[in-house]
């Protein structure tokens, strides 16, 4: 098997020759393998409004392009980082290239003439970025030099980052794509990702992104192969190529050969089987050898995946995440929205109970409508985000409050607060609650009788080391794992150039974890865990060894962890719990961990 992991030797073949096998290595985040032609987003062209502005705007435009400016320095620093994994020939040649786009963002030419157009001639920001693209390209064509004619491109796209970020320019034409192609692109947010339709995209391979954020749940929830975070994807891809996605292994191979090709094709032939077989335990429960019963539930991204969870065999929604009625549009969903779609979604699940997350929007999950309250702070994970968002913006979480007591007179449901880090988030969204059951009792509402259960998310160390506290004032705890290890480790948790340091078996996660399911038995209210690590058969036995019985995970995965407990001890793994919880480091945790599920 012929192979090649050095972009600059690809290009280098001649043309008529059968293309030369690549592969490349990322991070592996939504199981399965997709094979299909590939799918370049082209992040080139994008239309450009020009419009003339009153001169009281001025300042605000130029404040405005210097915050694009500064993204897109941003966005090219971290495209630098990825490319020094790169071979060392190529690392080079792409860091140059990044240096010189750098370069023009920095009070160069193009800065300062964008914003003395802004200026002069009082036009929006991306109309001044394209006459001054265009009034450079001309300056430099005319100066009959090579090296300047080449760096016209760079100048193009440097403009057209830009511009892209000036329009927040995120919502693709996904129902577009060739069936079945697999989708390449630089990065693509939680929103984009929701776009895809899984009956037409088979997968898809990005630049940047880690394997627990936004996006990457969003592939699991979809069931689309992915595999982020591949520092040499877009230099040797090309729209057609054909291209294998392994979401287990986090490898990408491009122009497979014969041999590899084959061999992919069994593997996913394989994977199908084990599913087929996987569907016989849908009516059986999650109980262990030992007679321990668990609770199953399924994470929901999208109201369509409530025929997912349904056919894996949910014993409910154990996470709701609100979001994706804020995704994709340009204005805020209104109460009557709201409420239709949790009340579709309620019914839907026919009896069984829904945990629905009010918004939890922020850090990496941004939406145009809400945009203004973002701006560009240097650490959104740490700024305003969920629960802080919605008690500084009170009607924004009222109208969810409101929609959600509406819809739970169709089924049962239980609310959910994100991010909660004190005592008193807590009672002020009880007591708005409250206020709003009232109101809508004096408008003649029907409403459940009793209120639904409020819970919060502990997912900030803080609130973790406090749970002893924060129980008596909640009705449930969901342990979010994805954002306790980001928030312990201080590990960006969709970053992948710190992904290998991502680790929920470190001590300090666990003892948090530990101490959430002690505080929450003591105070006797139900606890789940609802990150990650929930729908990894992995983590099955430690999570029920310290005493969890409640996960909820992507639907796609309930299976595999219902064959995982109905395999499991439940006695041993709780002294496989308890020596864990000696460690002092990942590493000894993880072989303790492998060991116990290679015997049990
Ligand atoms: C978590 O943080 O573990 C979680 C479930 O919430 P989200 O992934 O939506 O932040
Ligand atoms: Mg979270």
């Amino acid at each position: 098997m012929k192979t090649n992991d050095d972009p600059a030797l690809v290009n280098a073949s001649p043309q008529a020759a059968p293309p030369v096998e690549r592969q490349l290595r990322g991070l592996g985040v939504a199981t399965g393998i997709a094979i299909g032609p590939a799918y370049v987003i082209d992040t080139g062209a994008v239309a450009v409004p020009e419009y003339c502005l009153p001169a009281d705007l001025i300042q605000g435009e130029r404040d405005r392009f210097a915050a694009a400016a500064e993204k897109a320095r941003r966005q090219i620093a971290k495209l630098k980082s990825r490319a020094a994994t790169l071979p060392e020939s190529a690392a080079e040649e792409v860091s140059f290239l990044l240096d010189a786009h750098l370069a023009m963002l920095s009070g160069s030419r193009l800065t300062r003439g964008v914003d003395a157009r802004i200026e002069r001639d009082r036009i929006n920001a991306e109309a001044a970025v394209q006459a001054e693209i265009a009034a450079i390209a001309r300056t430099f064509a005319g100066m009959d030099d090579a090296y300047l004619a080449a760096r016209i491109g760079d100048i193009r796209e440097v403009g057209t980052r830009l511009i892209r970020i000036l329009q927040q320019h995120h919502y693709q034409a996904f129902s577009m794509l060739p069936e079945g192609c697999i989708v390449v692109a630089e990065e693509l947010s939680p929103a984009d990702t929701a776009l895809m339709d899984p009956g037409r995209v088979a997968g898809f391979a990005t630049v940047l992104g880690g394997a627990e954020g936004h996006t990457a749940i969003m592939a699991r929830s979809l069931g689309l192969p992915a595999v982020l975070g591949i520092s040499a994807l877009l230099a040797g891809v090309r729209t057609g190529d054909l291209m294998i996605v392994d979401g287990i292994t986090g490898r990408v191979v491009v122009n497979p050969g014969a041999e590899t090709l084959l061999a992919y094709q069994r593997c996913r032939e394989e994977i199908a089987r084990d599913r087929e077989q996987l569907k016989e335990l849908r009516q059986l429960p999650a109980v262990s050898k030992d007679r321990v019963m668990a609770t199953l539930s399924a994470n929901l991204e999208l109201p369509r995946d409530i025929t997912h969870a349904l056919a894996a065999g949910a014993a409910g929604i154990g996470l709701l995440r609100t979001e994706f009625l804020f995704m994709n549009r340009d204005d805020l969903p209104d109460e009557e929205e709201q409420y239709r779609v949790l009340r579709q979604i309620v019914e839907g699940m026919e009896g069984r109970p829904v945990t629905a997350r009010t918004l939890d929007l922020g850090g990496e999950k941004l939406v145009s409508a809400l945009g203004r309250h973002f701006g560009d702070c240097a650490n959104p994970a740490l700024g305003l985000r969920a629960i802080r968002l919605g008690l500084k913006e009170p009607s924004l979480l009222e109208t969810q409050l409101r929609a959600m007591l509406r819809a739970a007179v169709h089924g049962p449901m239980r609310i959910l607060l994100p991010m909660i880090t004190t005592r008193g988030e807590v009672c002020r969204v009880r007591e708005m609650l409250h206020q709003v059951a009232q109101r809508l009792q004096a408008d003649g509402v029907t409403l459940p009788d009793p209120l639904p259960p409020l819970g919060i998310m502990i997912e900030v160390p803080g609130a973790a080391l406090s749970a002893d506290q924060l129980a008596g004032l909640c009705d449930f705890f969901a342990i979010g794992t994805n954002d306790l290890t980001q928030y312990t480790l201080a590990i960006d948790r969709g970053d992948e150039a710190v992904a290998a340091l991502y680790d929920p078996l470190h001590p300090a996660v666990l003892r948090l974890i530990q101490f959430t399911v002690q505080s929450a038995l003591r105070a006797q209210i139900p606890v789940s865990v609802c990150g990650e690590i929930a729908g990894d058969p992995r983590y099955a036995a430690l999570l029920l060894g310290l005493g969890v019985r409640e996960l909820s995970m992507a639907p796609a995965r309930i299976p595999g962890v219902k064959r995982r407990i109905r395999d499991l001890d439940v006695a041993a793994a709780t002294g496989c719990a308890e020596k864990i919880m000696m460690q002092a480091d990942g590493a000894a945790i993880a072989a303790i961990l492998d060991n116990f599920n290679a015997r049990a």
